[in-house]
């Protein structure tokens, strides 16, 4: 299973991690502190908050490669489709 964790030296606390995580994993905090994770168990490796993070602070531990390959791929097709 997925661990995700973030990294508090890198996280602002803007919480848009939390506001696109679909199963509540992540919750922002008062003040910009750095989110925190307090549903690991509910994550559906989307990779939303991967996606949208400016600092690259949410980091997916155990992720599945094909997963990745997945996302990674099909965010490829969609900059061809732009291009
Ligand atoms: S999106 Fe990134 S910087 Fe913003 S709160 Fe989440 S982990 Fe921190
Ligand atoms: S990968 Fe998706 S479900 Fe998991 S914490 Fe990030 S946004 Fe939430």
């Amino acid at each position: 299973m997925v661990q995700i964790e973030v990294d508090e030296s890198l996280c602002k606390g803007c919480g848009m991690c939390a506001d696109v995580c679909p199963t509540g994993v992540l919750e922002k905090q008062e003040n910009f502190e750095p989110t925190k994770v307090v549903n690991p168990d509910d994550c559906i490796q989307c990779l939303s908050c991967l996606e949208i993070c400016p600092a690259y602070a949410v980091i997916h531990k155990e992720l599945i490669p094909v997963r990745r390959l997945q996302i990674e791929t099909s965010t490829l097709d969609m900059i061809k489709k732009i291009l």
